[in-house]
């Protein structure tokens, strides 16, 4: 029985589904020679004036090695990233629900040659518990993650996501949007899973490098096919599922194609659907039970945040996820060359939400997780970090809610929608974790940062529209007031 088989896959790809990603064509431009500064001015401005960059204008970014235009290249990205997304960031947390895999990526720890993994599952019971102690937390999105494995089907994963949207804890608790990362399914396993509610579908590619591919990923196992997994994103655009994520890990090949890579990922989509990728992630390779990390390909701070300011320039509309794999520094520094979205509070663990470990004090115990977390902060501590200097927290979910996906996102994604909703929504979600799950230090700085926020609102009956509502989640049990 081959992969496909054993996982009851119907291994039909998309309508004209093909491999779009050409190694050489990559190559070529990567290692051509560096191209004159005002060609380089010239894209940071095109992309200032928020228009999408091709895979060669992105290659001429990142074959730029002048200190000083990188440094113009790093601004590029922090001005882009505050006009079109302004100083919100969106929080989310991961929750694992099973660690079962059948397949052998070489860099991860739920590897199945990996005998040392303590392999678990969670139940509806196990899995309801994970969702209250993340509720309990504030938490109102989160992104559901599984190996691949027969156990794990569509079913399986839509039955997953009814039941976290399905716990309610306390008066106020309630996941309003559930992510999803898992294995590509056929265009029926999408459609299944879709009927759940979901919001995006992420699936990294993990490396675009097709000779990389093959050797990271064991033989004759289900990821091992480049190409099922590169069109997995189209047949789910295929079966309804309009929003998805992509991303590719960095540590396995040059980071510079891997973002060539993402970039025509990107551009693949919005020309066969009209619609991009709703987010882009770019994890770093980290430490993993059972997992060597080859030196060639570890991406140094400085190449990381240049990578991030190079995705943002290319693809301005799309959200950009940093999680904790990183360390605090690196989070901190990189929310303002780009970065739009970012996990708090996470825990690897499978059950360890409930288990109730203290946060950040915990070691981690990587025979039980996926890899080693560099940031092992609360959500609290998250919070109050990012208040601290003036970034404005959100847990909105109303574009998911109101239809506003996929290639209305796209539209709505225009000068102004930001103002008119998503600081709006912003301030509200921020008002609901305050009044609901803060401590009275975050409550304070908040309810000041909320403050000089609404001060900044110029118009008036949005203003007033705003401070109704935000007076009313703090003298009622009115919520999820988004516009
Ligand atoms: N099993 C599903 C799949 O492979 O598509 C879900 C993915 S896995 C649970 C989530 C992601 O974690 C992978 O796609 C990979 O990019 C990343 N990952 C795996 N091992 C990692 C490591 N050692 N360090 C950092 N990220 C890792
Ligand atoms: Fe399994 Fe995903 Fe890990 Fe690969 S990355 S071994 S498919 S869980």
């Amino acid at each position: 029985m081959n992969a496909a088989e054993m996982l009851k896959l119907d291994p039909t790809l998309s309508k004209g589904g093909a491999d779009f990603i050409d190694d050489q064509r990559i190559a070529s431009l990567l290692f051509s020679e560096p191209t004159d500064t005002v060609r380089v001015r010239e894209i940071i401005a095109k992309s200032l004036a928020k228009n999408a960059l091709s895979v060669e204008e992105t290659a001429v970014l990142l074959r730029c090695t002048d200190p000083q235009i990188e440094q113009e290249i790093l601004e590029g990205a922090r001005t882009l990233k505050r006009r079109v997304y302004g100083n919100r960031i969106v929080l989310f947390a991961p929750l694992y629900i099973g660690s079962l895999c059948v397949n052998d990526c070489e860099y991860c720890g739920f590897k199945r040659s990996n005998h040392e993994t303590v392999r678990t599952t969670l139940d509806a019971a196990a899995l309801k518990a994970e969702v209250k102690a993340l509720e309990d937390a504030g938490h109102k999105r989160l992104i559901l993650v599984f190996g691949e494995h027969p156990r794990y089907d569509a079913q399986f994963i839509a039955d997953s996501v009814r039941t976290t949207y399905a716990v309610q804890s306390g008066e106020h608790g309630e996941i309003r949007r559930v992510n999803v990362n898992a294995a590509p399914m056929d265009h029926a396993g999408f459609r299944t899973v879709r009927g759940s509610g979901i919001g995006t579908w992420q699936i990294f590619q993990e490396t675009y490098h097709h000779a990389t591919y093959a050797r990271v990923h064991g033989a004759n196992t289900m990821k091992s096919d480049y190409l099922w997994r590169l069109d997995g994103m189209d047949r789910a655009m295929e079966s309804g599922i309009d929003d998805v994520g992509l991303g590719a890990l960095f540590g396995l090949y040059d980071w510079r194609f891997e973002v060539l890579g993402l970039v025509s990922h990107a551009l693949h989509l919005q020309d066969k659907y009209r619609v991009g990728p709703h987010t882009i992630s770019f994890p770093r390779l980290q430490a993993a039970s059972g997992v060597e990390i080859d030196p060639r390909w570890q991406v140094s701070d400085k190449d990381f945040a240049k990578l991030v300011a190079v995705l943002r320039l290319a693809v301005p509309y799309t959200g950009l996820i940093l999680t904790a794999r990183e360390p605090v520094h690196i989070r901190n520094q990189l929310i303002e060359f780009g970065v739009s979205q970012i996990d708090g509070g996470t825990k690897l663990g499978l059950g360890s939400y409930s288990e109730g470990a203290a946060d950040g004090a915990q070691e981690q115990d990587l025979k039980r997780e996926q890899f080693h977390v560099g940031d092992t902060r609360s959500l609290d501590q998250v919070m109050q970090e990012l208040i601290n200097k003036s970034e404005l927290p959100s847990f909105c979910t109303a574009c998911y809610r109101l239809g506003r996906t996929g290639e209305h996102f796209m539209e709505f994604a225009v000068p102004g929608f930001i103002k008119k909703f998503c600081t709006p929504n912003a301030l509200t979600t921020l008002q609901e974790y305050l009044v609901d799950y803060a401590p009275p230090e975050t409550r304070a700085k908040g309810q000041a940062l909320i403050a000089s926020e609404l001060a900044k609102i110029e118009d008036a009956k949005l203003k007033g529209e705003v401070e109704r509502r935000l007076e009313l989640i703090r003298t009622s049990d009115a919520r999820d007031l988004y516009f």
